[in-house]
């Protein structure tokens, strides 16, 4: 949280003003746009009505700005805002994973699937702990199973020598999407998730879908390989496909190569 900056504040950064809301409902409330806000909480009184509906300023859906205000209040209040209707991130999106570890080296091994290459192994580490007012039950602790996790990524040293090779072309001569995507490589995938790391957007602590277990460090929304040389959970290889969901799962996270190149 900003200093200074109410979640009104930083709700409203993000908005152009509507004069004439349009007759459709907020998607939030279910609500009219024309009519007040269906929210009924806490902290939000005191929005005058010539500024009760806002435009979000890049995808353009609109809501009640009071509404946008208490979806923000129900996030970590970061400072950034995710459209509900088509996920446009605004400002830098962080997630609430505990504090802990992340380590990676290239060892000598090749996945199933990628022959040519070694692989790059990527060492989580997260320690139980006390849930903060970002967790679910802030002063409860949490479990951690599963530590040290070990990940795998196919270490495409080709693939960055292809793209080099080629990058006086222009990339649509190519023209093949899953050789430009390998193109992109392992390493700068690496560099993505070093930022997701950063951004706690790697874990989240809830309830895992696998176990049952409640209160517990599990994987958001950024798939990983756990598996090495079978494929038994489903997370394993061959799978050809992996660093371009990876791609796009980051992406959903607000997190593209263009944005970290700058
Ligand atoms: P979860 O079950 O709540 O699932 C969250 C996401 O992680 C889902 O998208 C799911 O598809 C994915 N996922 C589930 N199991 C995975 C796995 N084994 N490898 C990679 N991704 C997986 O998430 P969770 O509770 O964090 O993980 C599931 C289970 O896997 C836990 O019981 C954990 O202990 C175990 N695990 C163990 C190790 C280990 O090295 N012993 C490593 C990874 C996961
Ligand atoms: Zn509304
Ligand atoms: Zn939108």
């Amino acid at each position: 949280a900003r200093k200074g900056k109410t979640p009104e504040d930083v709700v409203k950064r993000y908005l152009q003003k509507v004069r004439n809301p349009p007759e459709e409902d907020c998607t939030i409330c279910m609500e009219a746009l024309a009519g007040p806000s269906g929210y009924k909480g806490p902290g939000v009184g005191g929005i005058s009505r010539a500024e009760s509906v806002g435009r979000l300023a890049q995808c353009g859906h609109q809501y009640h700005l009071q509404c946008l205000v208490a979806m923000y209040n129900n996030g970590n209040k970061d400072g950034s805002l995710q459209c509900p209707t088509c996920k446009t991130i605004y400002g830098v999106k962080t997630g609430n994973q505990p504090p802990g570890k992340m380590e990676y080296h290239v060892i000598p091994h090749s996945l199933p699937g990628h022959p040519d290459c070694k692989t790059i192994r990527l060492i989580y580490n997260i320690p139980p702990g006390i849930q903060g007012p970002e967790h679910p039950n802030p002063g409860k602790p949490f479990t951690a199973r599963g530590f040290p996790r070990h990940c795998y990524l196919p270490d495409s040293e080709k693939g960055r020598k292809v793209k080099k090779r080629f990058s006086f072309l222009c990339i649509p001569v190519i023209n093949h999407q899953s050789l430009y995507l390998n193109a992109i490589s392992s390493f700068q995938v690496l560099r993505l998730l070093l930022v997701a790391w950063d951004r706690r957007l790697i874990f989240s602590v809830g309830t895992s879908s696998t176990t049952g277990e409640s209160d517990t460090v599990i994987w958001n929304e950024v798939h990983h390989k756990t598996e090495f040389g079978s494929n038994l959970t489903g997370h394993g290889y061959p799978d050809l496909g992996h660093l371009d969901n990876v791609l796009e799962e980051l992406k959903a996270q607000g997190i593209t190569e263009e944005e970290c190149l700058s």
